[in-house]
């Protein structure tokens, strides 16, 4: 796949910190890259740079392979970025939308063009007509989405889109990130703190950890905050209400990272020194050793990627959407420095 997008040398720093060191990154033309790393890791300034928001105080942004600035012509219009924090222009939804194409020098079919980027996001088009203060947190972050897509985009930065939105929101952005990649080969990269939905909709997934790129092979990270259970256990309260357990971590805050071969996949719990927790098959897939597989099982938010031997998976008969138990050892988890 070609290279659209590529960070090269690039470190940025806020008043003499550096909070991004990243040697050499390549995101591939069409790509849906998820960033993934806990709060502080550099995800949002990644994604600034990306979009030229913010420019870089070390190294190059290359857009297809030429270094690109905040002032090259037309950049904006290739890089767009939406924050977090939705902003919306205190007037209609109409005006909200047709703002990117008017700036573009767009005077014709503006309401249809308002209609698709609606429909786009899985609102009507009488939606074009409400003001920005008659929408719902997930509607208003929805108008925002369709902002950006209405002015086609080569490449989307998203900074946690589906943060504080209801579940049917997030399904229809992710509805609309896939089909803009569909329809105009939009490139996106995407924070998000929803594991299973980055999982689900990403080609790739990147860790970012104190402004660090993560070892690919670091598959399961698992964020803090940790709580003391016992003298020497420290526990995590996964959104379905099950413990995760791990030996004591530096900080409270600290992220660990448990490699997939460390963790057993089994249809019944086993007991001793190891914990278990339950979870239900999302994929199988192939993994770089031929002798083995890849389980993706997902426990409440957290997806765990899990290394199976091919033998041993077909004793074990494991199919997709059936509750596995996963057995690991806390001690197995490895602290991120
Ligand atoms: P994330 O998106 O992963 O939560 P950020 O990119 O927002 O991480 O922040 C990375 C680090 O940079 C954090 O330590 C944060 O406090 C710091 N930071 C972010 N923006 C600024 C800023 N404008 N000025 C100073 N420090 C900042």
């Amino acid at each position: 796949m070609e290279d659209i997008l590529r960070l090269h040398k690039v470190r940025h720093q806020y008043n003499g910190r550096t909070v991004l060191d990243i040697p050499d990154l390549k995101i591939g033309r069409g790509s849906i890259v998820g960033l993934a790393g806990p709060n502080g890791s550099g995800k949002s300034t990644m994604l600034k740079i990306l979009s030229l928001v913010e420019k870089c105080s070390h190294g190059t942004l290359f857009f297809e392979n030429k270094a690109i600035t905040p002032f090259a012509k037309g950049a904006r219009h290739l890089l767009t970025f939406l924050p977090q924090e939705t902003y919306l222009l205190k007037r209609s939804v109409f005006d909200n939308i047709s703002y990117g194409l008017k700036i573009r020098g767009q005077k014709k079919e503006l309401s249809l063009c308002v209609a698709q980027a609606l429909e786009l996001v899985g609102l009507s088009s009488s939606f074009a007509e409400r003001q920005w203060s008659e929408l719902s947190g997930g509607e208003a972050q929805r108008v925002a989405l369709a902002a950006r897509l209405a002015i086609k985009p080569a490449c989307l930065m998203l900074d946690e889109p589906t943060v504080s939105v209801d579940m049917e929101s997030a399904r229809n952005i992710r509805r609309a990130i896939l089909l803009a990649r569909q329809e105009w080969g939009t490139t996106l990269v995407i924070s998000s703190h929803h594991q299973s939905w980055l999982n689900d909709i990403s080609d790739r997934i990147v860790y970012l950890y104190n402004g660090r790129l993560l070892d690919y092979s670091y598959k399961n990270v698992l964020l803090g905050p940790w709580e003391k259970f016992s003298d020497e256990l420290f526990v995590v309260k996964m959104t379905d209400g099950q413990l995760l357990y791990a030996s004591k971590p530096p900080k409270a805050g600290s992220s660990g990272v448990i490699a997939p071969k460390d963790i057993r996949i089994s249809s019944s719990p086993s007991f001793g020194n190891e914990k278990n927790i339950s979870g239900f098959v999302t994929g199988i897939f192939a993994d770089n050793n031929p002798d083995s597989l890849c389980i993706h099982v997902v426990c409440g938010d957290q997806q765990f990627i899990v290394n199976i031997a091919v033998h041993a998976f077909q004793i074990a008969e494991i199919r997709p959407n059936q509750k596995v138990s996963l057995t690991y050892n806390p001690k197995d988890i490895v602290w991120l420095a």
